[in-house]
């Protein structure tokens, strides 16, 4: 009965106009249909190794709980905090955007003047 139905999809996979048999069809091929099946599981792996990766990104947020509890701050903590990296910081101290102090050579950030860049 349904001999003198044409349906005109378009390949999910090579993106070329077909003559589908059902409504659920969505590749102009099996060829298609094999490879866009496997593109999709390796995306699927690949986002999994992903996920795995996230979780030692996560552990410096940890360790910052310290540093957000000190009144003094090295610039490497400074950028830590901020998210930023160690150039940034000390291209904001040379600017005069972030006030810092000096001890002996080190070079020491009140806790007070970072919060000062968010007021
Ligand atoms: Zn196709």
């Amino acid at each position: 009965m349904s001999s003198n139905l044409i349906l005109k999809k378009i390949c999910d996979f090579c993106g070329n106009e077909f003559e589908a048999k059902t409504l659920f069809t969505r590749y102009c091929s099996h060829t298609c249909n094999r490879k866009h099946y496997k593109i999709l599981k390796r995306e699927k792996e690949i986002e999994s190794v992903k996920a795995v990766k996230i979780i030692p990104v996560k552990e410096p947020i940890i360790s910052n709980i310290g540093i957000q509890q000190k009144e003094f701050l090295s610039v490497e903590e400074t950028a830590t905090l901020l998210g930023a990296s160690r150039r940034t910081i000390q291209r904001m101290i040379s600017k005069g955007t972030l006030k810092v102090g000096k001890i002996g050579r080190r070079t020491i950030v009140k806790r007070l003047e970072i919060d000062k860049l968010f007021i």
